[in-house]
């Protein structure tokens, strides 16, 4: 094992990314925890699919479910409070004036990390795991590896503490990604992601097709699909 007697702590959104991160971590952490933030997302259905997902992990993948330990839920209400995003405010997926699409929560990761550092302190997890990735993005600057690699130093300055970032899925497409979780867990993690993960930036879980459910139109569900034909195409 590559951390013997460490402890990580994964940012867990119920999706795609963020479970392929979970797998990363407990192959190759003694311990894991997983945090997830409710900020007013107009679609609980991430949130809402969770559990699920840490219960068909620990069904699946008994080695990895006996490094599983508690599961952590914040509120980080002050997201929605400022609002002005497609996620948190009942406005259609659009580009703002600045370029960036309006699903863009600002400070969403800053803040996330920030807050999953304070936690770490407390469950002794000085590891943060988490699926900020830089390929395929929307243009997110708190999704760039430099950011993350300066929000590092800021956490280790003002946490007096040797924390370490980690973002597995930093330099990977999405048919990497899906990939990642083939070499990590096989068939049969790819198809607990593909039933059990919400990507849908609409949080649609009625609408199936090959690479999930989803709305199929919005970006999230437009890279998740392409990834899935590039990667299933490529096997
Ligand atoms: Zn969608």
């Amino acid at each position: 094992m590559e951390f013997p007697n460490t402890k990580a702590l994964v940012l867990f959104s119920g999706g795609q990314d963020s479970t392929t991160c979970l797998a990363w971590a407990l192959s190759r952490f003694a311990s894991v925890e997983t945090l997830g933030f409710d900020y007013g997302q107009r679609h609980a259905v991430e949130l809402e699919a969770r559990p699920q997902i840490l219960s068909a992990l620990r069904a699946n993948f008994p080695a990895w479910g006996s490094r599983l330990g508690d599961d952590h839920v914040l509120s980080l209400d002050v997201l929605k409070q400022i609002g002005g995003t497609a996620l948190t405010d009942d406005v259609a997926i659009a580009m703002s004036a600045n370029g960036l699409p309006n699903t863009f929560v600002p400070g969403r990761n800053l803040l996330f990390l920030t807050v999953a550092a304070a936690l770490g302190a407390r469950r002794d997890a000085k590891h943060l795991v988490g699926g900020m990735c830089e390929t395929d993005f929307s243009g997110y600057p708190d999704c760039r590896n430099d950011t993350l690699q300066s929000l590092q130093n800021v956490i280790r300055l003002g946490f007096a503490d040797d924390y370490t970032i980690h973002t597995p899925l930093m330099w990977l497409d999405k048919a990497a990604t899906w990939k990642l979780a083939e070499e990590l867990g096989g068939k049969t993690l790819v198809d607990l992601i593909r039933e059990d993960t919400v990507t849908c930036y609409r949080g649609d879980r009625e609408s199936a097709h090959d690479w999930g459910y989803g709305c199929g139109e919005c970006p999230a569900c437009d890279l998740r699909a392409k990834g899935y034909a590039r990667f299933v195409s490529a096997s």
